[in-house]
C-alpha cells in the first residue's frame, strides 16, 4: 500500500495521476480520466499561482482527511 501524505491541516496530498472510490468527474473536464486531476474534490485547476507543484495538490474530500482515516 501506498504511503499517504496530509498536509499541515490534516487533507490528503495527492498526486494528478492518483485515484480513489470517491473519485467524481469536475464538470469542465470533458472526457475525465478517473485520476485526480479531473476530479471535484482535487484542487489542481485553482491552484494555477502560488499553489503545490510537482503534480501535487489536496484531496478536498473531507471522508479522505486524515481525522476521518485514521477514525
Ligand atoms: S481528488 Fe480525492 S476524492 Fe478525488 S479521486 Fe483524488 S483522492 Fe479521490
Amino acid at each position: 500500500m501506498e504511503n499517504l501524505m496530509y498536509n499541515d491541516v490534516g487533507m490528503m496530498v495527492v498526486r494528478e495521476d492518483h485515484c480513489c472510490d470517491h473519485f467524481e468527474p469536475n464538470d469542465d473536464a470533458l472526457v475525465p480520466m478517473r485520476e485526480c486531476w479531473c476530479c471535484k474534490w482535487s484542487g489542481f485547476r485553482s491552484e494555477k499561482e502560488g499553489g503545490p507543484s510537482d503534480g501535487y495538490s489536496v484531496c478536498n474530500y473531507i471522508g479522505n482527511a486524515k481525522e476521518a482515516v485514521n477514525r
